[in-house]
């Protein structure tokens, strides 16, 4: 067996074949991915997955929220964003999801995440005044792409100080968390519910996520982020039981950031407690 097909199915083990494939969690180019949102729409269908959500980080999405059938598979596109929050001092993720189109009062908050994140590149690039590091560009200022950390790291990279992104990180970044930055989880997880969104916890340990699940559900949390590629079999479970315990849905995703999405999906029948409002039940 070749080492693309070992892997393939490392990251496939239990999807039954005539599931929908379901993957809601990945990054664009707008964010700290590789490819553009129409590419990841060629990889989708070329990968077939049926279900998607391109989930840039405090960043609103441009495509449509729709069937895409244009590439010769029927991607469905939901709306969401991944979000920056602080926890008990630490940043987080929390994903934003929308049963239709992401609404205004939502991607106004997007936008201003988009722009502080702008704010704080550049105020670490100007902390850090290594030469040559490209600065944010107008459009990052403008809210309508997002920095992270990566885009400074490969920027620090392509200036000649390093050679790669762990020693950036070693280096100079790791201990630049900005927390302050971000808002507080609990005024975030409202600001979903406000705008008729459900909030999922993004990738959590199961030793945060067993801590904070019971006062967070009393906020409004809606889920876990359960399915995902690399997480162990025991974590996986008890981040079920979790969900089971305090009424959540799980949610999964890839969190790709490159064209391996498709390699890690899960089944659309593991989502169908969701809100009906969310229309994944018309696509099983
Ligand atoms: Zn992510």
């Amino acid at each position: 067996m070749s080492r693309s097909r070992r892997r393939r199915s490392k990251f496939r083990p239990s999807v039954p074949q005539d599931a929908r494939r379901v993957d809601l969690h990945m990054h664009s180019n707008r964010s700290d991915g590789r490819l553009s949102c129409e590419e990841i729409l060629v990889e989708a269908s070329q990968k077939k997955l049926d279900i998607i959500c391109i989930s840039d980080h405090d960043l609103a999405p441009i495509l449509e929220a729709r069937v895409y059938s244009e590439y010769g598979y029927d991607v469905r596109v939901i709306h969401g964003a991944e979000m920056s929050v602080e926890l008990a001092g630490e940043e987080q993720h929390f994903l934003a999801y929308f049963p239709s189109s992401m609404p205004d009062g939502f991607r106004q908050i997007c936008r201003e995440a988009a722009k502080s994140r702008a704010r704080r590149y550049d105020s670490i690039c100007n902390e850090l005044s290594l030469a040559g590091v490209q600065r944010s560009d107008v459009q990052a200022q403008e809210g309508l792409r997002s920095l992270t950390r990566l885009h400074l790291a490969r920027a620090i990279i392509d200036a000649g100080h390093a050679r790669t992104i762990s020693e950036v990180f070693d280096r100079w970044l790791r201990k630049k968390e900005g927390v302050e930055h971000f808002p507080d989880v609990v005024s975030m997880i409202q600001q979903i519910k406000d705008h008729g969104g459900i909030s999922i916890w993004a990738h959590p340990s199961i030793k945060k996520a067993s801590f904070h699940a019971a006062k967070l559900k009393k906020e409004g949390l809606d889920g876990l982020e359960v399915f995902r590629p690399y997480i162990k079999k025991g974590d996986r479970k008890r981040l079920r039981m979790l969900c089971s315990t305090y009424k959540m849905i799980c949610s999964g995703g890839s969190d790709s950031h490159s064209d391996s999405m498709g390699l890690f999906s899960f089944p659309a029948q593991e989502i169908h407690d969701w809100p009906a409002s969310f229309s994944f039940h018309n696509s099983q």
